[in-house]
């Protein structure tokens, strides 16, 4: 970067269990949401299964992960972008919010905060980097004109304000919502950073394995492999040793 740091070249996701590392994949790209379905694949043919649950942060709070997930019958403890952001009281008191306003299933439309309907004017298909389809309806109210609450509604000059909403992955954060906040939820919370974050901090910490030791991803891949197993079994000796 020009200032004496190197830019991360890969995207290392691991997976982890009791601090073991059960796999590993190396991506080039940056953010986590599309290492997901992948890291799956890899790991059902290492192991020949799909894990029963996963407990991941909002980074893969996708809607293509949740319906990857739930399609391959995975309970996802899986959060999304604003899971913490909701619980706080200014998000809740926000009457504006699509998350807060109340909509009827049954006949399809929001209620806005003055009471009127909003009705389904449409629909937008859009195909996300990976291919997914993903359905988002648009509603619009019919006349905001006049509208006392008009300063805190929405900002653009249209006449009436639009919404858009995504039904199926509200579906999704629903169900993750759920989960997150149920006891099995709070327990697998409290792991997390236990878990895969514990075992980062044990790699580049405690064993100082902050770089690879070579280039090209054949080379990195066998680079991390040969550290994962010594991982490993350093791990189980210490097991052994707290067991015997
Ligand atoms: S500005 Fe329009 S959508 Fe917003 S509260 Fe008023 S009438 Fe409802």
């Amino acid at each position: 970067m020009n200032n004496g740091q190197t830019k991360p070249a890969y995207n290392l996701q691991i997976g982890t269990e009791n601090q073991f590392i059960t796999d590993f994949m190396l991506f080039p790209n940056p953010t986590d949401t599309l290492t997901m379905i992948p890291f799956y694949s890899s790991y059902s043919s290492r192991y020949d299964r799909l894990p029963k649950e996963n407990c991941a942060d909002a980074g893969y709070g996708s809607e293509e992960n949740y319906a990857y997930m739930e399609a391959n019958g995975i309970e996802a403890y899986v959060k999304f972008n604003y899971f913490h952001k909701e619980q706080k009281k200014a998000f809740k008191d926000d009457i504006f919010r699509l998350e807060n306003l109340y909509y009827n299933k049954e006949d399809d439309y929001f209620v806005c905060p003055m009471g009127q309907h909003m009705e389904r004017v449409g629909t937008v298909h859009t195909k996300t980097e990976s291919g997914f389809r993903t359905i988002t309806s648009v509603y619009r109210a019919r006349n905001c004109e006049g509208c006392p609450l008009r300063w805190g509604c929405y900002k653009s000059r249209e006449a009436a304000r639009t919404v858009k909403a995504n039904h199926r992955l509200m579906e999704y954060k629903q169900q993750a919502r759920d989960r997150l906040t149920s006891e099995k939820g709070l327990k697998h919370r409290s792991n997390r950073p236990i878990e895969p974050e514990a075992v980062f901090g044990q790699m580049k910490y405690d064993m100082q394995y902050k770089r690879f030791r070579h280039f090209g991803k054949d080379k990195v891949n066998m680079d991390f492999a040969f550290f994962a197993t010594a991982f490993n079994i350093k791990k189980m000796i210490a097991t052994m040793k707290r067991a015997a």
